[in-house]
């Protein structure tokens, strides 16, 4: 079903405009693993739409929906912000999670920079806690203006994810010459069972750590894919194996049991 339709997505757009404002968008968190210990690492953050008439709407249908019209801007800054605080509480209070915040490309606008980089200092918060998740075909459309992007906020000390990689056309070698700290394998080549497959993949995630990144594999559901993305030595699991994304008070009960096991 097209929900676009359903709700007409001109009022979308405009009900949009004032959703953050009125409390409406708020952020849920996905845990990531390490591989070997199974303790969670990190967290990364997805964002949420309570409609006061439609109730839950998805990502995928306001985010694109947000670019188009602008209102990315409002809701990104919003993210940055909550990540921001999220990371800085959790570095205080001791406990080892990163969190990551999606960032689109549309965002990049030059008013970005300026506010991750002073909010991301106004909070305090340590090199490496916080990474922006960008996905594989924004980063690659201007390299020029990617590789300038990126290394400011790599001069911040945050992390740089090169989110779904293996669902576009991009090659490793691509990727792998920005300045990005991180590499997000694509739910679809998490699902890929081929020897071939697994070959390629055993060659990516290879390079990928030669050049000291770190590998996440995404949308894990099973056990098999599990045990593949484990000998295919990820650094870091995420998926609805290990939890779904959760409310900020639930994320920190999942973490409190499983880091205490
Ligand atoms: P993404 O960044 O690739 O996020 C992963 C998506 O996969 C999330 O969908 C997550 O809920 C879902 N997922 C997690 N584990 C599994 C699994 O095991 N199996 C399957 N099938 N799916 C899993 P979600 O939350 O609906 O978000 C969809 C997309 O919307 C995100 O894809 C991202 O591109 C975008 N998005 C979400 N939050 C934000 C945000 O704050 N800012 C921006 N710019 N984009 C966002
Ligand atoms: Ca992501
Ligand atoms: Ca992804
Ligand atoms: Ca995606």
């Amino acid at each position: 079903m097209n929900s676009r339709t359903a709700y007409g997505q001109d009022r979308l757009a405009r009900d949009l405009e004032v959703a953050v404002d009125r409390g409406e968008i708020l952020a849920h968190y996905q845990p990531q693993i390490d591989t070997e210990s199974g303790q969670v690492v990190a967290v990364e953050a997805l964002c949420r739409w309570r409609h006061p008439e439609f109730g839950s709407i998805a990502p995928a249908v306001f985010i694109p929906i947000a670019e188009a019209m602008g209102s990315i801007h409002t809701i990104g800054r919003f993210m940055i912000e909550d990540g921001c605080r999220l990371a800085a509480e959790w570095e205080r209070a001791g406990l080892p999670v990163e969190v990551a915040v999606n960032v689109s490309a549309t965002q990049l606008a030059p008013g970005f920079f300026g506010h991750l980089g002073e909010f991301h200092a106004r909070e305090g918060i340590g090199p490496g806690r916080l990474t922006i998740e960008i996905t594989e075909s924004q980063m690659i459309t201007d390299v020029d203006a990617a590789v300038r992007d990126l290394a400011k906020v790599r001069a911040l000390g945050v992390g740089i994810s090169v989110d779904d990689f293996g669902s576009g056309h991009s090659t490793v070698e691509q990727v792998i010459n920005l300045p990005v700290t991180e590499l997000k394998i694509d739910q679809a080549i998490v699902r890929e069972e081929s020897e071939a497959g697994q070959r390629a993949m055993n060659a990516i995630v290879d390079l990928v750590h030669r050049r000291g990144l770190r590998v996440v594999a995404e949308g894990v559901e099973t056990e098999q894919q599990f045990e593949r993305v484990r000998l295919l030595h990820c650094d870091r699991v995420q998926g609805y194996l290990i939890a779904p994304p959760l409310p900020r008070l639930e994320v920190e009960e999942f973490i409190a049991r499983r880091n205490a096991a």
